[in-house]
């Protein structure tokens, strides 16, 4: 399911994608995830989760409220690139120095039915381009440029997170 591609959401006041949405923001938060998409809970609908807020897998993480994201679009993505470390809660236990555009437009459709269109950078726009990813069959694994680029989410605590 990780592999293949995602069908457009057509309907997206349907009961099946109104729970989905709940389900998957209800994961995202038990399992300290920024974000999860819709083929990680085995459903092949082009949506996702946005949940940027510090926990304790990204302490560094801005805080917003859950947002799904039907139908997302990368409209323009910056030639600038950043690379930092991703994790993915369907890759338990690794994490990847992946490049990522820094700036991106997007546009998405929100649970309500309302299209919005807004540039995302940094840190969400990683988020809301790795979980795009999700949606075309693409992991983070698929990116990291050299397997020197790889370490275990131990290691990676052990590293860059401070604890309290
Ligand atoms: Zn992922």
């Amino acid at each position: 399911m990780l592999r293949r591609p995602s069908q457009v959401v057509e309907n997206i006041k349907d009961d099946r994608i109104q729970q989905l949405i709940d389900s998957l923001i209800c994961t995202v938060q038990q399992a300290n995830g920024v974000g999860i998409a819709a083929p990680q809970a085995a459903q092949s609908d082009r949506l996702f989760i946005v949940a940027s807020r510090p926990n304790l897998r990204y302490p560094q993480a801005p805080n917003m409220e859950p947002t799904a994201m039907i139908n997302p679009r990368i409209v323009a993505s910056s030639t600038e690139t950043v690379k930092d470390w991703e994790g993915c809660l369907s890759i338990p236990g690794i994490r990847g120095l992946v490049p990522r555009s820094r700036a991106i437009e997007i546009e998405y459709t929100s649970r309500d039915g309302k299209l919005h269109r807004q540039e995302l950078t940094d840190f969400v726009a990683r988020i809301f381009q790795h979980e795009h990813d999700h949606l075309e069959g693409i992991v983070f694994l698929d990116r990291v440029e050299s397997t020197h680029e790889l370490m275990t989410e131990d290691e990676y605590q052990q590293q860059f997170v401070k604890l309290l």
